[in-house]
C-alpha cells in the first residue's frame, strides 16, 4: 500500500464568523451566520488516508488553536480566497515557524489565477495548485518529486518553477465521496445557511457551469465552463451512504454551479432521490422548463437556490447572464406555483447599474417575490472577465473587496453611480422587499407553523437588524 505523507487540510481562522471556505462563492461574513461546507478541501482530504480536514471559522477555531498541530503532520494544505489571502498567509507562516518542515501547499481560485505571485508571497509556501487541485494534492501526497507532479508551481533555488498544466477531471465518478470525510471531521451541526433546513449537508454533482457570467468566479477558474458531472448511480449512491451516517439531517444541497444546466440528468437524480425519500434544494438558472421542475418537486425538492442578479434586461445582457426577463417571471410563477420554494440571490453594481436599474430591480424582486432573498455588492474577483473590465476602465476604487470585519464592501465607483450609492441600494432592498406588510405576515405564519424555524428566524432577525444597522455606520465616503 503506498505510503502517504500525514496531510492536514485547513481552511484557517480569519474574521469572525467568516464564510470563506472551500465552498463559499462570496467569500464574506454574512448577513446572518452561515457556512458552507469546504467541499473542495473535503474532497482531496477523501484521496489521502488519514488526512485531517479542519475548517476552522464554523469550529470557532484560532490561530493559537491551529498552531500547535503543526507538528503533527508532514504536509498542510491551505485554502484561500481573495478577501483573506493576507490573513492565509499569516497563518501558513505560524505553522511554518511551529514545524520548519511542515510543506505548504496552497488552493483555491485566488491563488490558482496568481500561482507565481502567491508563491512568492511568503517563503513558508512550498508550492502553489492550479484550478483542479484534487489528484495534484494526492501525487504530492504520495511523496512524488515536486517537478513530477502537473498543474502546480513550487520554490526551486530562490526562483519557482511551474508544471505543465493538469487536465481537467473528465472521469467525475474517480472522486471518492466527500460524506466520508464530513462525518470523520466534521460537525454538520455547525454549518447553517439561512434558507435551507438545519442541520443541512451540501455537495457537488459535478462541476463547472455552461453560462458565462463576467463576474461569476469558479466557471471561469476552478470548475471551467462545462458541465463535468458525476454518473447519477454514483450521486445517488453518496446520498444513501450520507443518510446512513448523518440520519439528523433534514435536508441535501447540490451545490454545482448550475444543477439544472443537464436536464435529463436532474430529472434521473431526483427519480433516485425520490426513491430514498429525501428533501433536497439545488441551484438553478430560472429557465428550468415547467416538465422538469413537476418532476423534481415530486421527487423532493424543496427549494431551488436562484441567480436572478438584475430586474434590468441591460444589465443581464451586458454581464452574459443568457436570461430573458420574462422567461425568469414565467419560470418563477411556475415554480411557485408547485410549492417550490426560492431562494433569489441578486448583485448590485454590476457594470451598467444607474438609480434607474436599481429600482427596476427592487421592483422585479417585489413582483416575482422569492420566499426569501441575498443581496450582494458586485465583487470583481481577479481571473473574472469583470475584474478585468473594470481595471480597463478604471472602476476599481478598492482592492479589499471585504472591510476590516470581514463583511462584503463596495469596491467598485463607476462615474455616474458612486460606490457608495451601491452600497446604500443594499440596504434599501432589503427593507422594501422584507418590510411588506404581506412578506412579514408570511414569514411570521410559517414561524408559528414551526416553532423550530420561529425560534431561528428571531435569532436570524435581530442579527439582521444588527447588521443593516452596522452598515448604515459603515457606509463609505463619497470620493472627492
Ligand atoms: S449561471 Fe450562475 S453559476 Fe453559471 S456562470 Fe452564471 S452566475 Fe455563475
Amino acid at each position: 500500500m503506498t505510503d502517504y505523507l500525514r496531510t492536514l487540510f485547513l481552511h484557517p481562522p480569519s474574521y469572525q464568523g467568516f464564510d470563506g471556505g472551500a465552498g463559499s462563492r462570496y467569500q464574506a461574513r454574512r448577513e446572518v451566520r452561515s457556512f458552507w461546507y469546504p467541499t473542495w478541501l473535503a474532497q482531496p482530504a477523501a484521496l489521502i488516508p488519514k488526512s485531517r480536514l479542519l475548517d476552522a471559522p464554523p469550529a470557532g477555531l484560532r490561530l493559537e488553536d491551529i498552531t500547535p498541530l503543526a507538528r503533527d503532520y508532514e504536509m498542510a494544505v491551505l485554502h484561500t480566497s481573495t478577501p483573506s489571502f493576507a490573513g492565509d498567509l499569516r497563518v501558513a507562516e505560524a505553522l511554518k515557524a511551529a514545524n520548519p518542515r511542515l510543506m505548504i501547499g496552497l488552493v483555491g481560485a485566488h491563488v490558482a489565477v496568481h500561482r507565481e505571485k502567491a508563491l512568492a508571497a511568503s517563503p513558508a509556501i512550498t508550492f502553489v495548485c492550479g484550478n483542479e487541485f484534487d489528484f495534484t494534492i494526492q501525487e504530492v501526497a504520495q511523496g512524488r518529486p515536486l517537478e513530477q507532479v502537473a498543474g502546480l508551481s513550487y520554490r526551486v533555488n530562490g526562483s519557482s518553477a511551474r508544471t505543465p498544466e493538469r487536465r481537467p477531471l473528465e472521469n467525475m465518478d474517480a472522486l471518492p465521496f466527500v460524506v466520508d470525510v464530513y462525518h470523520r471531521d466534521l460537525v454538520v451541526e455547525q454549518y447553517f445557511i439561512g434558507y435551507l433546513l438545519h442541520p443541512y449537508v451540501s455537495l457537488y454533482t459535478g462541476r463547472g457551469c455552461r453560462s458565462k457570467c463576467t463576474f461569476c468566479l469558479w466557471p471561469q477558474t476552478v470548475g471551467g465552463q462545462r458541465y463535468r458531472t458525476r454518473s447519477v448511480e454514483h450521486v445517488i449512491e453518496e446520498i444513501a451512504q450520507a443518510r446512513r451516517l448523518f440520519p439528523q439531517v433534514r435536508e441535501y444541497f447540490f451545490d454545482d454551479d448550475t444543477f439544472t444546466d443537464d436536464l435529463p440528468r436532474a430529472e434521473a437524480i431526483a427519480r433516485g432521490l425520490g426513491r430514498l425519500g429525501v428533501t433536497w434544494s439545488c441551484n438553478a438558472k430560472a429557465n428550468v422548463p415547467y416538465s422538469t421542475l413537476k418532476v423534481l418537486k415530486d421527487n423532493g425538492l424543496r427549494l431551488l437556490l436562484v441567480g436572478y442578479e438584475s430586474g434590468s434586461q441591460e444589465i443581464l445582457n451586458r454581464v452574459k447572464k443568457g436570461i430573458r426577463l420574462e422567461r425568469a417571471r414565467a419560470f418563477t410563477r411556475e415554480a411557485k406555483a408547485l410549492g417550490i420554494k426560492i431562494h433569489g440571490t441578486f448583485i448590485m453594481g454590476l457594470p451598467g447599474e444607474t438609480p434607474e436599474t436599481i429600482e427596476a430591480t427592487i421592483r422585479f424582486a417585489q413582483e416575482i417575490d422569492p420566499d426569501t432573498l441575498q443581496v450582494s455588492l458586485a465583487a470583481p474577483y481577479p481571473g473574472t472577465a469583470l475584474y478585468r473590465e473594470a481595471l480597463q476602465q478604471g472602476w476599481l476604487a478598492e482592492t479589499d473587496l471585504v472591510d476590516a470585519d470581514g463583511v462584503q464592501a463596495a469596491v467598485l465607483d463607476y462615474p455616474h453611480l458612486t460606490r457608495t450609492e451601491i452600497f446604500a441600494s443594499v440596504e434599501a432592498f432589503y427593507r422594501r422587499f422584507y418590510f411588506r406588510p404581506r412578506k412579514l405576515f408570511v414569514l411570521a405564519s410559517e414561524m408559528v407553523r414551526d416553532p423550530a424555524i420561529g425560534r431561528r428566524r428571531l435569532k436570524e432577525g435581530a442579527e439582521f437588524l444588527r447588521f443593516l444597522a452596522r452598515r448604515r455606520a459603515d457606509s463609505p465616503a463619497a470620493p472627492v
